[in-house]
C-alpha cells in the first residue's frame, strides 16, 4: 500500500466526504444519482447507458480536454472509470487503485496491492484489472492473485483482505467485484493453465464468505459442501472421462456477474472448458454444463435456478463471460449477451429460455440455433479433435466479441458491440506432449507452435488484411445489425450510449470517437495517440458533463497476435487516464517518438531440429505473452531485438534460472531444459532474420 497525495483528501469536492455512503441495493437499482456513474456497469441493469444529454450529438463536436493523468503501467488499462461523490475511481495493471477528485483532476490517493511479479506468467491475458466497485463507503477491488480487498474509499485504507483462491493453482482475479445486499461477489480465471471455475460472496463488512457456486462437478464425484452441489449432482451426468479430472475442468467466472433486482437473481457468465480441446478433457462426450453457460443463481444462498448453455462440449475458448445487460423487450423482461462464439442471444429472464439467437459476426462454427432445441446447429470440421485435421475457425478464441463491454441505448433501441473479426486454426495435438498438461504455459490440449504464421510475406499481408473489427448496432428486437463502422483492425474499446444520442468508443488505432446512436454517423474524433481497451463512463458535476476513459495498448490481443495484430503495433501503449468536458482547452504532452523495434540478431546456427524443436516450444510457452512469430505487442519485449540473443549465458540465466522473475518472466525449468532453451533461443534468431529481410514486403 502506498500513499501518494494524503493531504489532498481536504481539498475534494465538498461532496468527497460523502465518498459512495450513499450507494447500496436501492441506489444501484435506480441508476444513481442520475449524475453520477457508481459501478463499473453503471447499474445493475449494466446497460452503460448515461441519461445525460449536455454532450449531444448538437453539441459534441465543442468536446475537448478537461484534464488527464499519467498512469504508471503501460499495458493493457480495461478498467471503466467509476464516479461518485465528486471522486473518480480507475484500476490499472497489477490491480492498482487511484482515486482522483473528479473535476480538478487532483490525485487523492491510490493503492497498490503489491501483487508478485511473478504472477504475471499465470495471467492468460496480460495483468490487467476491469475495475472497482463501491458499496456504503467501501470500494472492492480484485488482485490479480486471488485476494479480495476492501478499502475505505474516502482514504484508500485497506479494510479487509481475504484470498478467495487456492494460491498454488494458476488462478487469477481481472473483473471487477459486484455488491448485491451487503455481499461482495468475485470470480477469477485460469482455465487456459488448469483450473476450476466458482464464484463466491463474502460479507461487505467483514469480508466472511457466505457462499460459493462452482461451474463444474468435482472430479472426484465429492461434495464440496458448497451451494452447488445439488445442481452438480445433475450437471456430472454431462461429464466423461478425461483430462477435466486434473485440471478441473475451467468453466471460470472472469468478468460478468450481474444482479437482477427485479427477479432477485444473479447472472454469471461461464467461461471455457480446461482444456479446450473437448476430445482430451472429456473423451469427446457430454455437454459439460455449466461451460460457456449463463447461469441463474439466487443472490442469497447461490442456489442455482436456471441455466442456458450457448456453446455445449466447448472446444473453441468461446466463452460465455461477455458482458450481461438487462433490458425490457415488448414486456418482457430479457438479457442481452453476444459472447465470443458470433452470435447474440436474447434470453427471458424469468424463464432462462433464450427468445433468439442470431449471427452478429462471421462465425462458422455453426450455421445458427434449433429455435426449438435452442442448440447451434455445429459445422462437423469444427470438432478438429474428431476429424483429427486442423480447423481454419471464425471466431477465434479472442471471440467475436471479448470483455470489451457493450452498451445499450433504450432510447434508440440498440446495443453497441465491439467486434473482433479474426481466423484462428484450432490444431489438433501433433504430439502426445502437446495434449499434456505442463506446470506452465497454456494447457489447452492443442497444438500451438503450428499456429504461427508461414514466413510468406504475401499471405501475412492477407492474415493483416483479414483480421478486422466493427462497432455493430444490433436491433434485438428485428434480430440484425441497425448500422455498423468497420475497422482495419480488431480489438476496439468498449462502448458507452448516452441519452444525448450519443455512442462513445475508443479505437485501437488511436482515435476516440463519438457515432449518432440511432443512425451510426460518425459526429467527432480526437487523436489521443495510443489505443483504446476500456469502454468510457460519463458523469455531471456542478452542471458539466464530463467523460472519462483510459488509454493503453496491452490485453490478449497485443499480446499474442503476432504478425496480424502488426497494424495496432505501430502505436505506443500509453497509460493514461482523460477526461473530457465541452469547450476544454487541455492538450495532451507530446507522443513520444515512434520506436522502430532494431533487428540486430547474431549469426543463425541452429539446426533444422533445432529450429523444430524451438518453433514448437515457442509456440507452447512463450507465444501467448511474446506474439506468434516472436513479434512482440510491444506490451512486453519483443525478443527478436533482445541483447540475449547474443548471449547464451544471460538467456539461460533468464529463461532456466528465473534471473528476471520479478518482471513476471519466471524461470521455464520446469517445463524446458538448457537444450529447449537454447532451440527457442535458436528459432527466435530465425525469426529476427527472416523478419529483417522481409519487413518492408509486410507493412510499409
Ligand atoms: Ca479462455
Amino acid at each position: 500500500m502506498r500513499w501518494v497525495i494524503g493531504a489532498a483528501l481536504a481539498l475534494g469536492a465538498a461532496a468527497t466526504a460523502q465518498t459512495g455512503r450513499s450507494v447500496d441495493g436501492a441506489y444501484l437499482a435506480r441508476g444513481g444519482s442520475g449524475q453520477d456513474w457508481p459501478a463499473v456497469g453503471r447499474d445493475y441493469a449494466e446497460q452503460r447507458f448515461s441519461p445525460l444529454t449536455q454532450v449531444s450529438a448538437a453539441t459534441v463536436n465543442r468536446l475537448g480536454i478537461a484534464w488527464y493523468a499519467d498512469l504508471p503501467d503501460a499495458r493493457g488499462q480495461e478498467s471503466t472509470p467509476v464516479m461518485v461523490d465528486g471522486v473518480l475511481y480507475v484500476t490499472g495493471p497489477w490491480s492498482k487503485v487511484f482515486a482522483f477528485d473528479a473535476v480538478s483532476a487532483k490525485p487523492l490517493w491510490s493503492f497498490d496491492p503489491e501483487v508478485a511479479g511473478s504472477k504475471g506468467v499465470q495471467a492468460c491475458c496480460d495483468v490487467v484489472n476491469r475495475g472497482v466497485a463501491i458499496w456504503k463507503g467501501k470500494l472492492f477491488v480484485g488482485a490479480l492473485d486471488g485476494r479480495l480487498i476492501a478499502l475505505d474509499a474516502r482514504t484508500g485504507r485497506q479494510l479487509w483482505s481475504v484470498q478467495t483462491t487456492d494460491p498454488a493453482k494458476p488462478y487469477t482475479i481481472t473483473g471487477a467485484p459486484r455488491v448485491v445486499k451487503d455481499m461482495v461477489l468475485i470470480g477469477n480465471g485460469g482455465a487456459e493453465f488448469g483450473v476450476r471455475g466458482y464464484v463466491s460472496a463474502y460479507d461487505a463488512e467483514t469480508g466472511t464468505r457466505k457462499w460459493r457456486f462452482y461451474t463444474v462437478p468435482n472430479a472426484e464425484g465429492k461434495a464440496d459442501g458448497e451451494a452447488s452441489d445439488p445442481i452438480l449432482k445433475q450437471a456430472a451426468a454431462t461429464w466423461s472421462p478425461g483430462q477435466w479430472q486434473q485440471s478441473g475442468g475451467g468453466g471460470t467466472v472472469w468478468d460478468a456477474i450481474v444482479y437482477d433486482p427485479e427477479l432477485d437473481q444473479l447472472y454469471i457468465g461461464v467461461g471455457n472448458g480446461s482444456p479446450w480441446n473437448h476430445g482430451v478433457r472429456s473423451g469427446g462426450a457430454g455437454d459439460n454444463w455449466f461451460l460457456s453457460s449463463i447461469v441463474a443463481l439466487d443472490p442469497n444462498t447461490g442456489a442455482y435456478k436456471w441455466h442456458y448453455q450457448e456453446t455445449p462440449g466447448e472446444t473453441w475458448d468461446y466463452t460465455a463471460t461477455q458482458p450481461i445487460i438487462l433490458a425490457n423487450m415488448a414486456g418482457r423482461k430479457v438479457l442481452y449477451h453476444a459472447p465470443k462464439n458470433g452470435f447474440f442471444f436474447v434470453i427471458d429472464r424469468t424463464t432462462g429460455k433464450p427468445v433468439s439467437a442470431d449471427m452478429f459476426a462471421p462465425a462458422n462454427w455453426a450455421t445458427g440455433y434449433d429455435p426449438v432445441t435452442w442448440r447451434p446447429l455445429e459445422n462437423p470440421e469444427a470438432r478438429f479433435y474428431r476429424t483429427g485435421k486442423p480447423f481454419l475457425a471464425a471466431p477465434a478464441p479472442i471471440g467475436a466479441h471479448s470483455w470489451q463491454p457493450m452498451s445499450y441505448s433504450p432510447v434508440a433501441g440498440l446495443v453497441y458491440i465491439p467486434v473482433n473479426e479474426i481466423g484462428f486454426g484450432y490444431i489438433p495435438p501433433l504430439t502426445p506432449g502437446d495434449a499434456q498438461p505442463r506446470a506452465l504455459g497454456f494447457n489447452v490440449a492443442a497444438n500451438m507452435g503450428e499456429g504461427a504464421l508461414p514466413r510468406d510475406p504475401a499471405f501475412i499481408r492477407a492474415a493483416i488484411a483479414a483480421t478486422k473489427g466493427a462497432l455493430v448496432a444490433w436491433d434485438p428486437a428485428a434480430r440484425k445489425a441497425r448500422w455498423r463502422v468497420d475497422y482495419t483492425t480488431p480489438w476496439n474499446g468498449g462502448t458507452l450510449a448516452t441519452a444525448g444520442n450519443l455512442v462513445f468508443q475508443g479505437t485501437a488505432l488511436g482515435e476516440f470517437r463519438a457515432y449518432a446512436a440511432d443512425t451510426g454517423k460518425q459526429l467527432w474524433a480526437m487523436p489521443v495517440q495510443s489505443g483504446v481497451l476500456a469502454a468510457p463512463s460519463t458523469y455531471m458535476i456542478d452542471g458539466v458533463q464530463y467523460v472519462a476513459f483510459t488509454t493503453s495498448r496491452g490485453g490478449a490481443w497485443d499480446l499474442t497476435s503476432g504478425y496480424a495484430g502488426l497494424p495496432t503495433k505501430q502505436l505506443p501503449s500509453i497509460a493514461r487516464l482523460v477526461v473530457l468536458k465541452l469547450d476544454g482547452r487541455g492538450r495532451l504532452p507530446p507522443p513520444p517518438p515512434t520506436e522502430r523495434v532494431m533487428l540486430t540478431p547474431p549469426a543463425a546456427t541452429g539446426t533444422p531440429a533445432q529450429l523444430a524443436q524451438g518453433k514448437a516450444l515457442f509456440g507452447r510457452y512463450c507465444s501467448v505473452c511474446h506474439g506468434g512469430n516472436a513479434v512482440s505487442g510491444g506490451v512486453t519485449p519483443d525478443l527478436r531485438a533482445s541483447g540475449a540473443l547474443a548471449d547464451t549465458a544471460f538467456w539461460k540465466s533468464v529463461v532456466i534460472d528465473g534471473a528476471l522473475h520479478e518482471r513476471g518472466m519466471v524461470s521455464f525449468r520446469s517445463v524446458m531444459d538448457e537444450a529447449g532453451a537454447d532451440a527457442v533461443r535458436a528459432y527466435v534468431i530465425g525469426e529476427a532474420h527472416w523478419a529483417k529481410a522481409n519487413d518492408g514486403k509486410i507493412m510499409n
